[in-house]
């Protein structure tokens, strides 16, 4: 899908052959096995990767996943995609991401240090603040986040914050940090609304996840007084047309993990969710889960992409003949957790602290311009938002990478 969407772009930018070369592959694909006793006594060995896209405009950044799905592809296309998306909002920052295929859900909290800290170590020789710096992403958080930054820091003598960002706000993290994806969701949203000429009190938004994307998204949206109708983990979905009670459901799956059961709301098919009409339609969970079969039944006026590739190649060609949709792709959708993580890195840099609202204030205008900035680039050229996206961010590196020059 990456390699696809690239091959697109770089057609209608006519890149010269030998900086498309250079733009469209990896510079670097680490794997590593990391081997760790489980709690039973038994040892357990687990894959990891981590895909640098380019370090060309400064050290990598992205997240790191861990899910069963995990594979070196996955990883490469999300780095890919992490490349378009620090470009785009103009971070001096490549893409990266790693991830380890294991199951998060069936490890205790000593098996998971255990395998953060070994991964961490086999890492130690690629990665650095100014060289790559990870962050959470699906099945890691700011605990994870804690664990490497000890690893890295007691392996260099002293404390090394910079080393990732998502870290606790006890250990030099930045405040706003966790709501920070989410909360650029829906901020996106709401301008996408008032660009409709719909107002927030009267607007509905279907949600899929309930994690930490989506959760914000959902936080957010609510204190607009957007009325959340849908939502959806991966245990089922829940359905209200009066609205689902936001804080109430965030302290039901406190106490029970998942959102299914929650007792206000209706329980519904999951992917049919997806189809019903609303005015947000904020895919925050996993990759394709809009295709070519469910595109052209879907009922919203903004599909704001939460999630990191949501929608399949299939069904972004449907949904860009649609004018009755406007997309928000996701390289500017859920771009508020790699700025914001920027911000950290550049606090940790500088040992200095920023306020919450000082952190969103800068959030809110950078997401705004680049909203902007897609708009206008989308009109100018006739081009779908998700094109548009992606054509300034390939067109910043390629000109980073020109300029720079090709060594030796
Ligand atoms: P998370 O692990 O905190 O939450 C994932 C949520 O998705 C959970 O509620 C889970 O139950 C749900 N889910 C899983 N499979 C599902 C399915 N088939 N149907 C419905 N729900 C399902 O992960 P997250 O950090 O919220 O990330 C979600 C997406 O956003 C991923 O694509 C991630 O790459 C992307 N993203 C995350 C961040 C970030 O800052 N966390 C930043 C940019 C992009």
């Amino acid at each position: 899908m990456a390699v696809s969407q690239f091959d697109r772009v770089a057609d209608f930018l006519k890149l010269p052959a030998d900086i498309r070369e250079r733009c469209k592959w990896p510079k670097r694909i680490i794997t590593v096995t990391v081997p760790i006793r489980r709690d039973d006594g038994t040892t357990e060995v687990f894959f990891g990767h981590r895909v640098q896209h380019h370090l060309t405009r400064g050290p990598v950044k992205g997240g790191l996943r861990y899910h069963p799905d995990v594979n070196v592809g996955e990883v490469a296309a999300l780095a890919m995609w992490m490349n378009w998306k620090c470009a785009l909002l103009d971070l001096p920052f490549g893409g990266g991401k790693g991830g380890i295929s294991c199951n998060p859900s069936e490890m205790s909290d000593g098996e998971l240090e255990r395998m953060t800290r070994r991964f961490t170590m086999e890492m130690i020789p690629f990665i650095g603040p100014e060289i790559d710096v990870m962050a959470p992403d699906m099945g890691t958080n700011e605990q994870t986040m804690a664990w490497i930054m000890d690893t890295y820091s007691t392996h260099s003598g002293h404390l090394v914050p910079s080393i990732v960002t998502g870290k606790p706000i006890s250990l030099q993290g930045s405040a706003g940090r966790t709501r920070a994806t989410g909360h650029g969701v829906a901020f996106l949203s709401s301008i996408a609304l008032s660009k409709l000429g719909i107002k927030e009190e009267s607007a509905t938004a279907i949600i899929q996840g309930f994690g930490n994307v989506g959760l914000y998204t959902a936080v957010t949206l609510a204190s607009y007084g957007v009325k959340i109708i849908g939502i959806s983990d991966a245990s089922g979905a829940l359905w209200s047309q009066d609205g689902i009670d936001i804080h109430a459901l965030r302290a039901y799956v406190s106490d029970h993990k998942v959102i299914s059961g929650f007792p206000a709301a209706e329980s519904i098919d999951p992917n049919e969710m997806l189809t019903r009409k609303c005015d947000i339609l904020a895919p925050c969970a996993v990759g394709g889960v809009i295709h070519a079969s469910n595109a052209g039944r879907l009922d919203c006026k903004i599909l704001a992409k939460g999630a990191n590739g949501p929608t399949t190649p299939d069904a972004d060609l449907i949904i860009e003949k649609r004018d009755d949709i406007l997309m928000i792709p996701d390289i500017l959708c859920n771009a508020g957790g790699v700025t914001v993580s920027y911000f950290e890195w550049v606090q940790n840099l500088q040992r200095f602290q920023w306020t919450e609202k000082e952190v969103i204030s800068k959030l809110e205008t950078k997401l705004h311009a680049t909203f902007e900035q897609v708009m206008s680039y989308a009109a100018k050229h006739k081009l779908p938002k998700r094109m548009s996206a992606q054509a300034i961010a390939i067109s910043t590196v390629a000109n980073a990478k020109s300029t720079r020059g090709l060594f030796p």
